[in-house]
């Protein structure tokens, strides 16, 4: 839900695409080969390089990853898998995907993060795995979850859409659970437009995903844009239509050759953002453990109406009419009219999650904002204290 006007200042995450990604997509397009292809093998290598992950599948989303691994872990009818309220519609809709039960825990308070002693008390012997979400780019609490899921065996999906460059003591996100998934959706901190990746350490999980991302074709047909002559396949399984582009994957290259930068960029507006906004009666999570690394992907603040004066609504209504786009991360995901009609969940069940979700803005962030822009955005939300 990105709030904005026509005269629109400042977009809420606009792409950083230079002209290496430029002139990569034009050779692609020479190239004559535009789908998946010799591009999306390089882009594999180096995000599993740059992960340190043994295993990565590119797909057209982190939705297709999240539904992938699910399947290739097991889950299905008769299972449970608990995840976070405070997330993206995707990373519970693909439980119902694949026929088992969302069970919800609710968050740390003081993190946004998916509460691992919530998460305990919510494990029944159907409980098949756990989709922790690195929230706005924050680090979960890696190691608890591993104790959960070793204690009960369960398998860990983890959602990094929000969370590339993240590292969670000492360890590299995409490397810390069974699946990771990413997304290169186009705000996101590494965009191919649309997009996603999957890194795991199970050379058989990484096969069945790769297979059942196109058609549930067998890994010969895999190697059909090297081959000159006619190619043989045999279909396995009843696959999807997920796989990625090398137009999309000409993109990926160059993003994550520029990530270090681009995270330092968004790390730098965060810190303008704290400094300029420190005096204001406004809600902020806890600071990061060190041996941690926090992916900046959003920069969100809490607005409590009794500290405040006003809702988190009438921020974003006062910064829109400044022209200055503001986003909300996330509506509660139980709260959906779909999970209230079909599963009975109640407001009140997760009353963290659902105190941030009223509550909470996510200001722009990209490092494609101008210093400029980053003033304006300041400007507008200390003025709407001042009004
Ligand atoms: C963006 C997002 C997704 C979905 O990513 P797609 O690549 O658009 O499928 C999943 N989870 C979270 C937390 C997200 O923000």
């Amino acid at each position: 839900m990105s709030t904005a006007t026509a005269a629109e200042l400042v977009p809420f995450a606009p792409p950083d695409i230079g002209g290496a990604e430029i002139a990569e997509v034009i050779a692609t397009l020479e190239s004559g080969w535009l789908t998946t292809g010799p591009r999306v093998r390089r882009f594999e290598e180096a995000f599993a390089a740059y992960v340190g992950a043994p295993h990565a599948i590119a797909l057209n989303s982190c939705t297709a990853g999240l539904h992938l691994s699910l399947l290739a872990a097991g889950v299905g009818p008769g299972d449970e898998v608990i995840t976070t309220p405070l997330t993206f519609c995707a990373t519970a809709n693909v439980i119902i995907h694949v026929g088992a039960a969302p069970v919800f825990a609710d968050v740390d308070p003081s993190t946004g993060n998916l509460d691992p002693a919530a998460v305990s008390a919510a494990i029944t012997p159907r409980t098949r795995a756990i989709i922790p979400v690195h929230y706005g780019g924050r680090p979960v609490n890696v190691a608890a979850f591993q104790a959960l899921a070793r204690r009960h065996q369960l398998t860990i999906v983890e959602d990094a859409a929000h969370c590339v460059e993240g590292v969670a003591n000492g360890r590299k996100i995409g490397t810390t659970a069974d699946f990771t998934c990413f997304s290169f959706y186009a705000t996101k901190n590494l965009t191919t437009g649309e997009g996603g990746m999957v890194t795991t350490s199970s050379a058989a999980a990484a096969d069945t995903i790769r297979i059942a991302s196109l058609h549930g074709m067998s890994k010969d047909a895999w190697a059909r844009y090297q081959t000159l002559g006619p190619t043989r396949y045999d279909v396995v399984v009843p696959g999807f239509k997920y796989n990625m582009l090398d137009l999309q994957a000409a993109l990926g290259l160059h993003q994550l050759n520029a990530i270090d930068r681009h995270l330092a960029r968004r790390t730098a507006i965060c810190r303008r953002y704290d400094e300029a906004l420190s005096n204001l009666p406004l809600g902020r999570f806890s600071s990061l453990p060190a041996a941690d690394v926090h992916a900046r992907h959003l920069y969100t603040v809490l607005v409590d109406p009794s500290a405040a004066g006003f809702s988190r609504d009438d921020l974003a209504a006062a910064m829109a009419a400044s022209g200055i786009a503001s986003s909300v991360h996330f509506p509660a995901v139980h709260l959906h009219r779909y999970y209230v009609d079909r599963f009975g969940f109640t407001r009140g069940q997760f009353p963290h999650a659902e105190r941030i979700a009223d509550t909470v803005l996510s200001l722009p962030l990209s490092p494609a904002l101008t210093d400029r822009q980053v003033d304006a955005v300041i400007h507008a939300v200390r003025g709407a204290f001042r009004s």
